[in-house]
């Protein structure tokens, strides 16, 4: 008698698949593939080699690879990309990726090569990956001009991506002065003066990042222009605002630190004063939102943080006199919350 056959377990096949796939993607990224095919395709394997200096027959099972992952597009005539690869994969179109594909490839995968470690011991993994040198992890990262700037491209690619909803998810209009701490490259502050002309925006980093942010600045864009002050948020007086944003910079801290920043912002905030948190809110019940509780695995492997629920920054915020919290899921990468100083 023949036994009837197995069910195909096509959910757990294609995770057991998810790292190449996610590989592929980032190889032929790094190699620039989709550059090139924006600029000369369709193209065949042999030419695209030559291009980027590649052996024929690797090249070929990549771009083969790609194509069967709705990449690429395959004809007699060659390769060629699809909308989504010229939009988001070529390194240098206005919401490309290639930042943090390229962050995701040089350092989130040595990290979650090491996430066995990261989930036995319940700390990053910062020293296994990269041989970890400073205490505080931004300091360890900036050390080096070439994984600072991986860093920011890649903090800019996605701040970029989300600003516009997290810029709206809120009418902000009343607020006339915003601090964006830990702002980076001014992604998110360059967004809020186009929306809000009358918003005066500061970005607020250390001195290493606003050293080098003049390469990230929108060009031949009528904005008022966006002020970049350096200093650590932790040590140094804040600079006076109406609304204090904290984008992507709660999740990297543990609660103790997170306490220590939401008071010095409590301290320098006149009732009616607010705070945008820009972050991938978990479900309450941490059990439904997979891309935040990826990014929770994410924030383990390299920080002392983790992605937090609505109600655990409501929570947060409510102790240091933050009320009246709304929480706003944008369908975008980072959601917004919304809180005021009574
Ligand atoms: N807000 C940006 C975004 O959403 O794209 C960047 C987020 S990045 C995960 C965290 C930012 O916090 C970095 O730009 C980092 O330099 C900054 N940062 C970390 N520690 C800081 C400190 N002590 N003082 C000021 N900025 C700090």
């Amino acid at each position: 008698v023949l036994k009837s056959a197995a069910k195909v377990p096509s959910k757990i096949l294609d995770l057991m698949d998810g790292f190449r796939a996610s590989k592929a993607l980032f190889v032929a990224s790094k190699l620039k593939m989709f550059d090139h095919l924006r600029a000369k395709g369709p193209l065949k394997a042999v030419d695209i080699a030559n291009e980027v200096g590649t052996s024929v027959c690797g090249t070929e099972r990549l771009l083969d690879a790609c194509a069967a992952l709705g990449l690429l597009e395959k004809t007699p005539q060659g390769y060629s990309n699809t909308d989504s690869a010229n939009t988001y994969l070529t390194s240098d179109g206005e919401y490309s990726l290639h930042g943090y594909i390229i962050h995701s490839n040089d350092h989130l995968w040595p990290l979650f090569t090491n996430l066995e470690s990261a989930v036995k011991e319940g700390s990053r993994q910062n020293h296994r990956a990269f041989g970890k040198k400073e205490e505080d992890l931004f300091k360890d990262y900036y050390q080096s001009q070439e994984v600072k700037q991986r860093f920011m491209a890649a903090m800019h690619s996605i701040a970029h991506l989300t600003a516009r909803d997290v810029a709206t998810a809120f009418d902000l209009s009343q607020f006339k002065s915003a601090c964006d701490l830990g702002g980076c490259t001014g992604a998110l502050a360059h967004e809020l003066v186009q929306i809000y002309p009358n918003l005066k925006v500061t970005v607020f980093d250390l001195p290493e990042v606003i050293a080098n942010t003049s390469y990230f600045q929108p060009s031949g864009q009528h904005t008022a222009p966006v002020t970049f002050v350096s200093g650590d948020f932790f040590k140094d007086n804040l600079p006076e605002a109406d609304l204090y944003i904290l984008s992507r910079v709660l999740h990297d801290w543990p609660d103790e630190k997170v306490h220590v920043l939401l008071s010095k912002i409590s301290a320098v905030c006149k009732p009616g004063c607010g705070i945008l948190l820009a972050e991938m809110v978990l479900d309450d019940e941490k059990k439904i939102r997979s891309t935040a509780l990826l990014q929770s695995l994410n924030m383990l492997v390299q920080t002392e943080g983790k992605e937090r629920s609505g109600s655990e920054y409501q929570h947060l915020l409510e102790q240091h006199g933050f009320t009246n919290v709304k929480i706003r899921l944008t369908g975008n990468l980072l959601d917004a919350i919304l809180c005021v100083k009574t």
